[in-house]
């Protein structure tokens, strides 16, 4: 039988940077990854990292190509009314997010956990987890080559998103589900961002985001039908909508170019409840996801660990247990947080898909609210950036 210290399901951002945050602590890992390194690395998803998770990956040295390619941003605009309202976030908060893609950071953080000498096992399948109520859990599983693996370990970090098998082991957890009646399309183009900054759109049509990835690759997402299949968004009718929900009266022009990547993704915000059972702890997307609509799912994964690893080493060492013992309620205090500012945001900026003339009133006056408020901007700003770990 095999032997580490934390057994890590999971090489997402949450999996990959407790490896390196258990890694600084001296604690060994094994990090097993469903998929291949050429997968994950190439999966586009988030772009937006707050304040407090860059502060965390430059005080590991894990920041030095974001610091050169990531792209501070002071601000974000509201565009509603036909005209664009700026939310300053430095001057309301004295902090800044900085955009660069989470596979850009899962790159960095799998060519570093590399370069030190450890492994990632990709391509694992029939991964299980046993014995959780004890203090020698096992993990075992199947490698790239068909060898079956059985590792004791102290702990397991169950890391592997929405869709993994460590969620299902806890048994009996409380969920908290919302979906709502719309999805994202999103797509990444291959020309400069049209504007400095991003862009939250509400339209009549319903809403739009311009975001970027780098000075040459523009991200942009559409409000689509929940349903709503990619064969109905030809390229042509995608920069229709487009340019149509970010009209503006001004000077803005949609710069339009080749369509890398299309993607349909539902909205939905969950919680499970809690994110411990015995020697299983769950980190990011596997207890907890949150609407694209306030940039928070990878941060929120982040977040988790920061948490994760202190609580683990303490466990470890013999050194108590209050800290693992409270995982669960510390992290969902900031969860829950996150998870009302992804709906406030989502709700503010999203067309019903019934006509209701009253919830559009309610939705333009807080857009007003929050355009013409240094409360309500602050508000929207302290959470924009992210608070403090
Ligand atoms: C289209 C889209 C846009 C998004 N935009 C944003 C955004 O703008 N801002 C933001 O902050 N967040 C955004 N998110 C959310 C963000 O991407 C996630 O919250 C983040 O990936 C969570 O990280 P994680 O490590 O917890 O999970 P994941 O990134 O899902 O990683 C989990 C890993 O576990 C692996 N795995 C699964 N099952 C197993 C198994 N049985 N054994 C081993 N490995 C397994 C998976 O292959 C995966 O690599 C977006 C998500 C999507 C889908």
């Amino acid at each position: 039988m095999e032997r580490t210290q934390v057994a890590i399901v999971g090489a997402g951002p949450a999996g990959l940077l407790l490896g390196h945050l258990l890694r600084a602590r001296g604690i060994d890992t094994v990090l097993l990854e469903a998929r291949s390194r050429s997968y994950v690395e190439q999966r586009v998803r988030a772009g937006v990292c707050e304040h407090p998770t860059v502060e965390l990956l430059r005080e590991l040295g894990l920041a030095d190509r974001l610091d050169r390619e990531g792209l501070p941003h002071h601000g974000i605009s509201l565009r509603f009314d036909r005209a664009d309202h700026r939310i300053d976030l430095t001057e309301l908060t004295g902090k800044q997010i900085t955009v660069y893609g989470q596979q850009e950071i899962v790159k960095d953080l799998i060519a570093a956990r590399l370069a030190g000498g450890e492994t990632i096992e990709f391509e694992v399948t029939d991964v299980a987890l046993h014995d959780l109520d004890t203090d020698t859990p096992r993990v075992t599983w199947t490698d790239a080559t068909g060898a079956a693996h059985d590792l004791r370990c102290d702990a397991i970090a169950g890391c592997d998103g929405f869709h993994g098998i460590s969620r299902p082991a806890i048994p009996a957890p409380r969920f908290y589900d919302h979906t709502y009646p719309f999805a994202w399309l999103g797509v990444l183009a291959e020309t400069p961002p049209s504007h400095e900054e991003l862009i939250y759109a509400r339209h009549t049509n319903g809403f739009a985001l311009h975001s970027m990835r780098s000075p040459e690759v523009t991200r942009l997402y559409l409000q689509v039908s929940p349903d709503d299949q990619l064969t109905n968004w030809s390229d042509a009718r995608i920069w229709d909508e487009l340019a149509t929900r970010l009209e503006v009266d001004g000077d803005f022009t949609l710069r339009e170019g080749t369509l890398l990547e299309k993607s349909i993704t539902p909205m939905r915000s969950f919680v499970a409840e809690p994110m411990r059972h015995g020697r299983l702890f769950l980190a990011g997307d596997a207890a907890h996801i949150v609407p694209p609509t306030g940039a928070k799912g990878m941060n929120l994964a982040v977040a988790d660990v920061h948490r994760l690893a202190p609580a683990l080493t303490a466990l470890l060492r013999g050194q108590g247990t209050e800290q693992a013992d409270t995982y669960s309620d510390r992290c969902l205090r900031r969860v829950w947080r996150a998870e009302h500012f992804s709906y406030f945001m989502t709700t503010m900026l999203h067309r019903a898909p019934n006509e209701d003339p009253f919830a559009d009133q309610l939705q333009l006056s807080q857009l007003r609210y929050v355009a013409t408020s240094t409360a309500a901007a602050t508000s929207l700003a302290e959470n924009y950036v992210g608070l403090d770990f």
